[in-house]
């Protein structure tokens, strides 16, 4: 847990958004406004195909994220995302799977995205363990979109996830003086992810619906909050937290084979029905 260090480390940084990130803001915009263009032109001939898919093992290398008794966080997000990546190859041999990491090692949040953008993804996918610092009981499945949070503990979790930041060379330079804790930088980073907003709810309300109805999991809900790794996504985008780590009997299913086989069996088959939809629809 590095949420504290976040707190101390970043106050002095930008409170609201500095000339840096304000042009960084219009780039990233005209990119979005230059990818819809594209993807207008491709899809003539095949419209609504969804043709590459980025699935992202969250942390990695150095950064274990959160942990259990028994396992870290980048060890299951990886056999989880690899997992699920075999069950859509082995569905739909046509899709382009990209990994962001396929084995353990480190990748900065904001390349996480770059990725996505330069295979020109239509869907991007961040699986990630969840972990309440309070209490060992609670616990469950959370899907969420890039957005505003609406309480106290939807931000924790964007803090945790977004923390990692601080091990990033450069991250002054890389994020322009982005703070994760401000309520305006994280309404500014809700933006860029304006034009997919409807069809990331869309997909994320579908995969909490496959949790409860599929792996019989309690289902915490569709929720928003400012995840850096989905903030340069130009493509709809979210971050699944398929459980908590500090639940003793969640950690015992989320490392299990069994466990493992039904979140992303889960995933895939929500994965299956939104591919469906946007394939299907005018
Ligand atoms: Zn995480």
């Amino acid at each position: 847990m590095v949420t504290t260090l976040v707190l101390v480390s970043l106050p002095l940084l930008a409170l609201t958004v500095l000339p840096a990130q304000q042009s960084l803001l219009q780039d990233v915009n005209q990119d979005t406004v230059r990818r819809a263009e594209q993807q207008e032109s491709e899809t003539a001939a095949a419209p609504n195909q969804l043709r590459t898919v980025i699935l992202d093992a969250g942390h990695g290398g150095k950064d274990p994220g959160t942990h259990g008794r028994y396992v870290k966080e980048k060890t299951v997000n990886l056999a989880l995302v690899l997992q699920l990546g075999r069950k859509i190859k082995k569905n739909h041999p046509n899709i382009r799977v990209i990994y962001t990491r396929s084995s353990d090692h480190f990748v900065d949040l904001y390349e996480r995205g770059a990725i996505a953008n330069r295979n020109r993804a239509d869907l991007f996918i961040s699986i990630h363990c969840n972990a309440s610092p309070s209490s060992s009981q609670v616990y469950g499945t959370e899907t969420y979109t890039l957005g505003l949070h609406k309480t106290q503990q939807n931000l924790d979790v964007a803090r945790r996830e977004n923390a990692v930041i601080l091990q990033e060379k450069n991250y002054q330079q890389t994020y322009k003086g982005f703070n994760p804790n401000s309520p305006l930088a994280t309404i500014m980073l809700a933006n860029y992810q304006h034009a997919f907003i409807g069809s990331s709810i869309n997909f994320a309300e579908k995969i909490e619906r496959s949790f409860r109805r599929n792996a019989d999991r309690k289902s915490n809900g569709v929720k928003q909050a400012g995840f850096i790794v989905l903030w340069k996504a130009t493509m709809p985008s979210v971050l699944i937290e398929s459980g908590y780590l500090t639940n003793p009997t969640e950690e015992n299913y989320l490392r299990s084979e069994e466990g493992q086989d039904e979140i992303s069996s889960a995933i895939y088959k929500a994965f299956a029905q939104y591919k469906e939809e946007i394939e299907t629809s005018d």
